[in-house]
């Protein structure tokens, strides 16, 4: 082989390896968001038992509840770490799995993931569901998830305390047009061009150390192009931000 040809080979075998790490690190941080949520989930029943609300517990049942709360938030710790330790490494597509999904459906399912972190800052969340017979969308349903569960975790995180979620479906011609609007602190103009570039966080975001890695909204951005749909948002600082996307409707 000519050492023109071998210098080739390993600029290739190089650009394999780099894309290869790289799939690894997207891997890494969506399962860990999702964990995440699954955790999140199980730290709010884990209380409700604890707090009796589902009844008086005995002393022994109380001790092992409080080793699973603890347990369980050192989990969400670990998961917290892996995120950020995650931070500076690229992204990379995955496969895409299109079905034909009934968004309402999957929209239900992940506001009931989040009734407890809602219920912890006492925000409420409300689901203007559509009718019955609404159309269903062609989307990957887990890549979907992952665009809805982050949508909701910031609808949460960026709000005030009492404060409100509206989340609504309108059909528009061909497309399906998600909304998600909170009553938080909101979004100005100038962090609003910033939004959705990796790693991005607004200073209002950090100065309040309000956790985060600035990875959400850069991931969904891209999981929703891939789907040929679009995202965008309305902001008013202190008064709160309307997420939107679009997504085909099954022909
Ligand atoms: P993270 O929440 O992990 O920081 P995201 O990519 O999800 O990362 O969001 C990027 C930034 O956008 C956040 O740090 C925050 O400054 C801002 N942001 C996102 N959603 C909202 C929202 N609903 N209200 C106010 N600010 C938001």
């Amino acid at each position: 082989m000519s050492q023109e040809d071998e210098i080739k080979k390993l600029q290739e075998e190089n650009i394999r390896l780099k894309e290869l790490q790289s799939a690894k690190t997207d891997l890494v941080t969506i399962s860990s968001h999702q964990i995440k949520t699954s955790l999140s989930a199980l730290k709010w029943i884990i209380k409700m038992f604890l707090n009796g609300d589902l009844g008086k517990l005995t002393a022994e049942e109380k001790s092992l509840l409080e080793k699973a709360y603890e347990d369980n938030d050192r989990a969400i710790e670990t998961v917290n770490d892996l995120l950020s330790s995650n931070r500076n490494e690229g992204l990379v597509e995955k496969e895409y799995n299109f079905t034909n999904l009934n968004l309402p459906e999957l929209i239900e399912d992940c506001i009931f993931d989040f009734t407890g972190e809602a219920h912890i800052n006492n925000i409420e969340i409300i689901f203007l569901k559509p009718e019955k017979d609404f159309p269903l969308v062609s989307a990957d349903k887990e890549k979907i998830r992952i665009v809805l569960q982050n949508l909701l975790e910031n609808a949460i995180k960026y709000n005030v305390p009492r404060g409100k979620i509206f989340i609504s479906l309108n059909k528009k011609s061909s497309e399906i047009e998600f909304s998600i609007k909170d009553t938080g602190m909101g979004i100005n103009e100038e962090n609003q061009k910033r939004i959705f570039e990796k790693f991005y966080r607004s200073d209002r975001a950090q100065k309040k150390q309000i956790s985060g890695s600035g990875m959400g909204l850069f991931i969904i951005k891209e999981i929703l192009e891939k789907h040929g749909g679009k995202i965008w948002l309305q902001s008013k600082e202190n008064e709160g931000t309307t997420f939107f996307f679009t997504l085909k409707v099954v022909k």
